[in-house]
């Protein structure tokens, strides 16, 4: 079996706690035969800063440029509130989705079906829903110049922020959302506000031309961003996978998260251009939450949105498409069987601390 070269960012708080449970879970693997995989360590976010001045270092950059993978923990916490803006936690990262050409970033929300009663919406409004919002992550308003406040003069100031999108740039985020639905059930949803916004216009324009020359054998349906929110509270089942810019992206994947329960079980992915000569993406898979500094420490972090990331890239990075089935499997089977970890506690299941969580996992495995 090739070996694979995978580079774990643990980073801050409960980062560490949740990426410990996905190397016993690659040490598994690894040693029963299902996968090659040789790991390295870095320090992202505090931690780096701690040791190296910076949010990640040259060195460690280059490392994550190398790796087939990286996977990554979270950063932050109130001991680096009050660092240098340029060097806080964050920055680390967005350095990483910056320098690996991340700009594509899939969010899967799936109801397990044990877990639907913890959701704000009814059981039967969830219960197996599986949808994959696909968010464009490095255009759109959030970077688009001017970029600026004026002061005006006269008590009065002018904020601008510029929302702009250039062909290029929605032809490769449309060609990633119709690729992923084709392994799934083949319908896409293209989600922007054309009757309000000349970037909504050619967003339109350019899904369309792409669908029709390049992927006609896949469902597609626009829906105005408004609309996609509406629809995703009333009947979210309807979608398969969305494909939408980064501000609507950023609203519509916490919302379709939320459906699921909590900010524990959602992993995520960030994916690059492919290789022009290998045809490999550059990858990043993180849970959605952050390092939550309330909990770290005390064994209470959920490391199922970090192990659901790590099968993010089984899939996605490896086309080990069994062995992902298997571990959301292995997930779904705890679940089920009533195990929790404080955040999705339920009366008459049972509590466990973050480890004893992965073990379960694996055990399953
Ligand atoms: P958070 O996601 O860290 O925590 C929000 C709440 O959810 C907390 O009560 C926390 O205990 C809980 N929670 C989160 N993940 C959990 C898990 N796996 N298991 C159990 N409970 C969990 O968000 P926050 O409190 O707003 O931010 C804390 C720090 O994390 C800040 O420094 C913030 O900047 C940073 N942050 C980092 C990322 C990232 O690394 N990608 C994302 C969001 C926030």
């Amino acid at each position: 079996m090739a070996q694979q070269k995978l580079f774990l960012l643990p980073g801050d708080g409960i980062g560490t706690e949740i990426m410990a449970e996905v190397e016993k879970l690659i040490a598994h693997l690894n040693a029963s035969g299902q996968s090659n995989f040789t790991t390295d360590t870095g320090l992202v976010g505090g931690s780096a800063y701690d040791a190296h001045g910076v949010a990640i270092s040259e060195e460690d950059m280059q490392k994550a440029l190398d790796a087939d993978a990286v996977i990554f923990g979270a950063v932050g916490g109130p001991k680096w509130d009050d660092v240098p803006y340029e060097v806080r936690p964050e920055a680390g990262l967005l350095r990483l989705r910056k320098d690996l050409g991340l700009f594509a970033n899939l969010r899967p929300a799936i109801c397990y079906p044990a877990l639907a009663d913890g959701s704000s919406l009814k059981r039967e409004i969830v219960e197996g829903l599986d949808i994959l919002i696909v968010r464009e992550l490095t255009g759109g308003v959030y970077f688009g110049e001017p970029k600026e406040i004026h002061d005006l003069g006269d008590g009065q100031k002018r904020a601008i922020d510029t929302q702009v999108y250039e062909t290029y740039e929605i032809e490769r985020i449309a060609r990633v959302a119709f690729d992923l639905a084709k392994t799934r059930d083949n319908r896409v949803h293209s989600s922007e506000k054309r009757n309000v916004m000349k970037s909504g216009v050619l967003w339109h324009e350019v899904v369309s031309a792409i669908h029709q020359n390049e992927h006609s054998d896949v469902q597609l349906d626009h829906i105005l961003a408004d609309n996609c929110a509406m629809q995703l509270v009333r009947n979210p089942k309807q979608f398969d996978v969305i494909v939408t810019d980064n501000l609507f992206g950023d609203i519509l994947s916490d919302a379709a998260a939320m459906l699921t329960g909590s900010l524990g079980m959602l992993p995520s992915a960030s994916l690059g251009a492919p290789d022009a000569e290998t045809g490999k993406r550059k990858a990043l898979y993180e849970p959605v939450h952050g390092s939550a500094p309330d909990i770290a420490g005390q064994g209470m972090a959920n490391p199922i949105a970090m192990i659901a990331s790590f099968a993010m890239a089984l899939r996605y990075s490896f086309e080990m498409i069994e062995l992902a089935d298997k571990v959301e499997g292995a997930i779904a089977d705890v679940l089920y069987e009533g195990l929790r970890t404080g955040d999705i506690m339920q009366d008459g299941c049972k509590k466990v601390t973050t480890a004893e969580m992965g073990d379960a996992i694996i055990a399953k495995l």
